[in-house]
């Protein structure tokens, strides 16, 4: 068998199905990646290029590290697999729940529960969060509220309480009682472009819902300390301690989605720390083990997690838990990702790296003709393509603008992600910058030739 020739096969590929427009998957080969290192990756056909998404937010200790690939050996030399449902565990799982807890995910992190994917976490944290208000006696409690622009994964629950249309319509009816208030973003939104109105009018907006629905009837606040694939949103610095305030005064939970923000994507450990918060419930994957193995984690703090331990009921009973939960060799990926994560001060590298990213790019907002708006925190960053820069309107993606500059990009040597109207870029937080300045030159490259082409 020539694997190349194989994998470029028309007919083959035709049964591969990849995540996106089923049309143009048909018409156009994915770009097939068999290599990598650090930041770069390599495809089929020797092409080597910087990672500017990281994997999909995720590969924040770079590729190919020998420390993850051979704890991952290590725990293969001992066991690879045990359930977590006969009275037994595996080690890894054990020492990584004991690792969060004292990484401080949230106040008094207290107990972890270990799923597959982010999709996964999410749902834990509902589902928990439910259970938390039947166990306290408030059954009520069984309403989520969130944010329009939110993405909190692909099951129903999760479906439920994402922000846009789009991902959900298809696959209605959901969860009745699940509620979306505005995003605060100051780049689009009906009220104010100054950050303190704009905290002020959506806090007005949650605690009208609030009163609308009955503080009774809601078990859970669910957000994104940094909106990323609603494309990279990041909320006035007072929305989320202002949030928290509500919530506290309510009794809500605050669930923080820390899927792609948590292990120092923003330049602080997690997200909603960066804001000065803490939350009750966290859902983490991704950057936990940086890709190398699936894992998702929902944490407890102690107020939530006592529900269960003070004093047991029947009800107590968590009817929840995956065939891969706490999988020790995502668990023992994880551990080995968090030594390099603490280790190399990734969170310091993002907040450094992500600043001279950001610098570099700025421009292109004054300079190219669709470029609207270049924001985010730490390394996560968005550029926001629009058709009009004074009425702000997206750009329609059925154009296919935003696909043609990131494909220039790529002829540049960096791949970066066009999501919609924005081109989002998340590079691994180990980025240099040799590499940040691959990726300013590569989309400056991109929208100027972009401006030349359809000026000519
Ligand atoms: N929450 C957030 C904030 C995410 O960005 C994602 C994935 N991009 C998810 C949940 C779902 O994670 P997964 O794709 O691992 O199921």
């Amino acid at each position: 068998l020539d694997r190349n020739n194989f994998l470029k096969d028309q007919n083959t590929l035709h049964q591969f199905h990849p995540m996106t427009h089923p049309l143009i998957s048909r018409e156009h080969r994915p770009q097939i990646i068999v290599d990598s290192d650090g930041c770069y990756v390599t495809d089929i056909d020797g092409n080597r290029m910087v990672d500017g998404l990281g994997g999909l937010w995720n590969v924040n200790v770079g590729h190919n590290r020998a420390e993850v690939k051979a704890a991952i050996v290590k725990q293969m030399d001992r066991i690879s697999y045990y359930s977590s449902f006969a009275g037994t565990a595996t080690a890894p799982s054990i020492e990584l729940s004991a690792r969060v807890c004292q990484m401080g995910a949230t106040e008094e992190v207290d107990k972890v529960m270990f799923s597959a994917n982010g999709s996964d976490a999410v749902e834990t944290a509902l589902k928990l969060a439910r259970q938390y208000w039947k166990l306290v006696g408030e059954p009520m409690r069984t309403k989520f509220i969130s944010l329009k622009q939110g993405y909190h994964g692909v099951h129903f629950g999760g479906l439920s309480v994402n922000g846009t249309p789009y991902y959900r319509t298809v696959y209605e009816p959901l969860l009745p009682g699940c509620f979306q208030i505005d995003t605060p973003w100051t780049y689009r939104n009906p009220y104010s472009e100054d950050p303190a109105e704009l905290t002020n009018a959506v806090i007005t907006q949650l605690e009208r819902t609030i009163y609308h629905e009955g503080a009774g009837t809601i078990a859970a606040f669910i957000a994104e300390p940094i909106q990323g694939a609603g494309g990279v949103i990041v909320p006035p610095a007072d929305f989320w301690p202002r949030l928290r305030a509500v919530c506290d005064q309510h009794g809500i939970l605050l669930i923080a989605d820390e899927v792609v923000t948590g292990f120092g994507r923003s330049g602080s450990m997690f997200g909603s720390r960066g804001w000065g918060v803490k939350p009750d419930i966290m859902c983490l994957a991704k950057g936990i083990t940086s890709g190398y193995v699936p894992l998702g984690a929902t944490t407890l703090n102690k107020r939530v997690a006592s529900a269960w331990y003070d004093g047991f009921t029947p009800e107590g009973v968590i009817m929840h838990g995956y065939t891969s939960t706490g999988h020790p060799l995502a668990c023992a990926a994880a551990l080995a990702v968090l030594d390099i994560v603490e280790g190399e001060d990734l969170p310091g590298n993002a907040a450094r790296m992500g600043e001279r990213l950001m610098a570099g790019l700025k421009p292109l907002a004054e300079t190219c003709s669709v470029v609207g708006e270049v924001r985010g925190k730490g390394l996560m960053i968005g550029l926001d393509f629009v058709s009009d820069k004074k009425t702000r309107t997206p750009i329609d993606p059925g154009t296919g603008i935003v696909e043609r500059i990131a494909g220039y990009a790529r002829e540049k040597g960096a791949i970066v992600r066009p999501a919609g109207s924005v081109i989002i870029l998340s590079p691994p937080l180990v980025i240099g910058e040799a590499e940040i300045d691959v990726i300013i030159d590569a989309l400056t490259y991109g929208c100027a030739r972009y401006d030349a082409e359809t000026r000519a």
